[in-house]
């Protein structure tokens, strides 16, 4: 089962890992006279992982004596520690419940056993998002997205 990622600071929610003392080769798939060099595929080798960070605004994560995560291990832990809101996802198209599920895989199942093939009609699509609204109000964020 995967692990989301959420930043505590901006919400974003795409991790990366800076790695420094890398060895990267670039192919060359032209040269020209002038000088100018085009590029193709690269590869890196070696490296030893500096911190982990978020790809939008750059917040690094530390663990809770102050020090960089700096291991795969690490960061699983402190993803464990920092689990990213459970939101519900509601999608209403000319007033009547699409889809609903939830932004966690391992809350999916729970969403899904309510039965959406009862929800045709406005009314009971409001009452379906209000029952499932409630119901996570006190564990999760929730989010609507009406078209
Ligand atoms: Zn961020």
């Amino acid at each position: 089962m995967s692990i989301e990622f959420e930043c505590p600071n901006c919400n974003g929610c795409v991790l990366e890992e800076v790695l420094s003392n890398v060895t990267l080769a670039s192919e060359i798939h032209d040269i020209h006279n002038d000088g100018q060099v085009f590029y193709g595929k690269e590869t890196t080798e070696d490296g030893t992982i500096e911190h982990y960070q978020c790809s939008r605004c750059g917040y690094i994560i530390y663990d809770t004596a102050g020090e960089c995560v700096s291991t795969p291990e690490e960061l699983i832990k402190w993803l464990n520690e920092n689990p990213a809101p459970i939101k519900l996802i509601v999608i209403i198209r000319g007033g009547v419940l699409e889809s609903m599920y939830s932004s966690r895989s391992d809350f999916e199942i729970e969403i899904l056993d309510y039965d959406l093939e009862e929800c045709a009609e406005s009314e009971e699509a409001a009452d379906a998002i209000k029952n499932e609204h409630d119901r996570l109000e006190k564990e999760a964020e929730y989010l609507h997205q009406i078209h």
